[in-house]
């Protein structure tokens, strides 16, 4: 899908590039990584785009609209967030981490868009040059435009977590505990809606004695999902765990006791990952936070630590759009005699029709027909 000679790949750090409406491609500092971004496709939804202009460019350039996509000020210097403490951002530049506070007039614009930094935003900042040493500080002054966001539903408004992540590993395991499609489900409708590209994998191989897990995976292997066959106890598919974390922003998800840190420690080993439930501070009883951070990879990329990923479900998501998510569906769905069948008691039903006919598989139909029911749908 990536387009040719496009996204990131050996552009210059700094280059100065015209302004003009509707760019699809910022110029991107290669920091990131080059293959995440050589693999993707996504177009930016210039809606989120956020700038501000150094001091003495402002009056020029306040005329131009926050939600323009446009170049950031070509001498700043780039990074990734990646935790935030209070009105401080840890900017990592691919050397060292900047302490950065996010400048006025953008951090106005942002909240008003209710749209502020958070972790896993690539930033451009600029540090005085004073104080250009081990304990400068940066301000921030420009927000690229964001990919996959992770959120979270805290009461009706809906919270980015994680920003720009690439991909979700969703882990289940073999045996103890039983692989449950219907997660597996979940996590990929999630995945796609946040625009995260899912991968799933199946740990715990060296449990499967009757083949059963394999033979799911093989599932969604053949809707075309990329899929990983692992065992942290016995090292199967490490290798190919690394390649597909490697360069990117990965978010690991899964039930517990699945094995989502013992394979984490197996490709890096020493890995800190937090464990437990998801910190919640409340803040002057107006702001629920979920504190996340990221971990900066060996083998390059990242990995999101958010304790608990449970706020990594369906609640932003209104169900009405589930069936864009399940792969199989969306050539059915145009078929449909009503155009907002939901697919579940409707007569002259397409997808049922597919169903019966072999074409969808009655369990990922009926994965389907559970989410749907156990929606509240929110927010449709
Ligand atoms: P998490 O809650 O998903 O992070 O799971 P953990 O990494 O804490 O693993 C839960 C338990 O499963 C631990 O006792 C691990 O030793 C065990 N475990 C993890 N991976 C494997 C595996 O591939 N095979 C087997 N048999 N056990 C595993
Ligand atoms: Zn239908």
């Amino acid at each position: 899908m990536g387009k040719p000679g496009g996204h990131g790949g050996k552009k210059g750090k700094k280059v100065r590039v015209a302004f003009r409406r509707n760019r699809t491609k910022p110029a991107r500092r290669n920091d990131w990584t080059e293959q995440a971004h050589q693999a993707d496709g996504h177009e930016i939804d210039a809606q989120h785009s956020e700038s501000v202009v150094p001091k003495g460019e402002l009056s020029r350039q306040r005329t131009v609209k926050a939600d323009e996509d446009k170049e950031p000020p070509s001498d700043l210097q780039h990074g990734v967030v990646l935790a935030m403490r209070g009105l401080y951002a840890d900017v990592d530049d691919g050397d060292r981490i900047w302490p950065c506070t996010v400048r006025r007039v953008l951090r106005t614009r942002l909240i008003e868009q209710r749209h502020p930094v958070t972790v896993g935003d690539r930033v451009g900042f600029r540090v005085d040059p004073a104080e250009d040493d081990r304990a400068g500080e940066g301000v921030i002054e420009w927000v690229r435009p964001r990919q996959g966001e992770l959120c979270r539903r805290v009461g009706r408004r809906i919270h980015t977590i994680v920003a720009n992540v690439d991909q979700a590993i969703i882990v289940s395991s073999a045996g103890q505990p039983d692989p449950r499609p219907n997660l597996i489900d979940r996590y990929i409708v999630a995945s796609l809606a946040g625009r995260i590209t899912p991968v799933v994998c199946m740990n715990k191989i060296d449990l499967d004695q009757a083949g059963c897990a394999a033979s799911l995976l093989k599932v969604y292997a053949e809707l075309g999902y990329e899929a990983l066959v692992t065992s942290a106890i016995e090292g199967t598919g490490i290798t190919e765990l690394r390649g597909v974390l490697a360069g990117k922003a990965s978010v690991v998800v899964g039930q517990s006791g699945v094995g989502k840190s013992s394979l984490l420690n197996m490709v890096q080993p020493g890995l800190q990952l937090r464990t437990g439930e998801i910190s919640e501070q409340v803040n002057k009883g107006r702001h629920v936070t979920t504190t996340a951070s990221l971990i900066r990879l060996e083998i390059g990329g990242f990995v999101v630590d958010t304790p608990g990923i449970r706020s990594f479900d369906l609640s932003t998501v209104p169900r009405s759009q589930y069936e864009l998510h399940f792969a199989e569906f969306v050539e059915h769905v145009a078929h449909c005699k009503f155009p907002d069948c939901s697919h579940t008691h409707e007569a002259d039903c397409a997808v049922k029709a597919a169903v019966e006919t072999g074409r969808i598989s009655q369990d990922r139909y009926e994965s389907y027909v559970r989410l749907f029911e156990d929606s509240s749908d929110p927010i449709s």
